[in-house]
């Protein structure tokens, strides 16, 4: 059988990202664009600037690996939502971004969806739907929702109106039920709904002007992406109930495979569908940014070395960057705890270290007493997961394996649901 490659393209905050895989996994091209700036109207124009983004990478994958692109997928940021006419095929407005807040939508959300719901919050996609349609005077009869990667899957395929059921969880999808619930099909914007599939789902060719003009071959399939953050655990690949993902950047963030859904508001804690799984995750205030505000990447190499790991730290700190916590405890008054502080930095530092890894501890725990599986392996991103030192404590804190991971790019993610799309094959299971 003639070799076949799958690519995956991730719109993240900083920039895109696109990554180019075989059948097994191995990575045959990746690159990285930064979103050109252009500006209209003294704001930002993301709409071109994302636009020209897409076929910059388009253009970017060798010429001679093209031809055998058997599928895409793309993934964006959460909640980044861009409402357009479905006859002009323009935008209504510039699109809402992923940290935006609709404060002013939230009391009528917050009306007509149920207590704690995922979209009661200012910066869901419902928040910034109902915004709009209370703002907009013109016919709004044939008008189309669509998330970040909707969008930009549809400048590939031409088919408007289709998302994933990861995108779509924060316009009030509900992926138990497979269906948008009752209170939200009775809103008189329900129509603007785009319909919903699960991700790493074909959805057409590649248009043939696309195609001809970058040399992807006819049956180049387009399939359904998801969310950056999802698609950041699945190049992780923990595909089994039990399997973590803890990241480790500016702040602690673990995911959870669980054949449970878990939810409660109080801490943040939600789920994602993941085929016949859940993704429970929560995100917690504390992490590296202390780290990064008290030593350099390089001090922290150097005094990492001198710590034996074996040896549990007696100091009991709760580092965080300002006042706060949400995730493993609800106290929006809780303040940093980083005293007292040693003379000596390579206790300090070990301290700090061991502390995060308690916060992460009870973090899991609180999942499994949600009513989560219990976790039984954990791999590890982001900056922190490169500190051997700390990898040993966290064995230690957590009393379970933890490892790096191999792939941590959203991109090499986006390219294995690309995959599922086109063998039908499983990243989920
Ligand atoms: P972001 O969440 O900002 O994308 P990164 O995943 O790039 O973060 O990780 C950056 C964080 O990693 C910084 O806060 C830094 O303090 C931390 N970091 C860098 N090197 C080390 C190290 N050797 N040990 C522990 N933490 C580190």
């Amino acid at each position: 059988e003639k070799k076949k490659l799958y690519l995956g393209m991730d719109f993240g905050t900083s920039g895109a990202r696109y990554a180019l895989i075989d059948h097994q996994g191995n990575i045959y091209a990746q690159g990285k664009r930064d979103y050109p700036l252009y500006m209209k109207e003294e704001k930002m124009d993301w709409i071109q600037s994302w636009k020209d983004t897409l076929f910059l990478l388009l253009d970017d994958v060798p010429v001679s690996l093209r031809p055998i692109v058997a599928s895409i997928a793309i993934d964006g940021t959460s909640a980044t939502t861009i409402i357009m006419d479905s006859k002009s095929e323009e935008p209504l407005s510039r699109p809402f971004l992923y940290n935006e807040s609709c404060p002013d939508a939230l009391p009528l959300v917050k009306s007509i969806a149920p207590t704690n719901h995922t979209v009661c919050s200012g910066s869901s996609t419902l928040c910034k739907l109902v915004a709009w349609w209370n703002s907009y005077d013109s016919s709004k009869e044939s008008v189309v929702l669509l998330h970040q990667a909707d969008w930009l899957l549809w400048l590939l395929h031409g088919k408007l109106g289709v998302s994933d059921y990861n995108n779509a969880l924060k316009v009030g999808y509900d992926p138990e039920m497979d269906s948008y619930p009752s209170w939200l099909l009775s809103q008189p914007y329900s129509h603007l709904l785009p319909s919903v599939q699960e991700p790493g789902t074909k959805i057409g060719c590649m248009k043939e002007d696309i195609r001809t003009l970058f040399g992807y071959p006819k049956d180049c399939l387009i399939c359904t992406g998801t969310t950056d953050s999802i698609a950041a655990f699945i190049a992780a690949r923990a595909t089994q109930p039990g399997k973590a993902v803890t990241s480790l950047g500016s702040t602690l963030a673990i995911k959870l495979l669980s054949t449970r859904r878990v939810e409660d508001a109080r801490f943040g804690v939600y789920s994602h569908r993941l085929g016949d799984k859940w993704l429970v995750g929560g995100a917690s205030n504390t992490g590296g940014a202390v780290l990064r505000q008290l030593f350099t990447d390089e001090q922290l190499e150097k005094l990492s070395e001198q710590i034996n790991p074996l040896e549990a730290s007696p100091l009991d700190y709760y580092p965080l960057q300002a006042v706060g916590e949400r995730f493993p405890v609800a106290d929006p008054k809780m303040e940093p705890r980083l005293h007292p502080r040693p003379a000596n930095d390579v206790e300090y530092l070990h301290g700090i270290l061991e502390s995060i890894a308690r916060i992460e501890a009870k973090g899991y725990n609180l999942l499994k007493d949600l009513g989560a599986n219990p976790v039984e392996e954990v791999i590890t991103s982001g900056g922190g997961s490169k500190n051997e030192k700390w990898t040993k404590i966290r064995e230690r804190v957590l009393g379970l394996p933890v490892c790096r991971a191999n792939q941590t790019e959203a991109a090499y993610g986006a390219a294995l649901l690309a995959m599922k799309g086109a063998c039908g094959n499983t990243t989920f299971d």
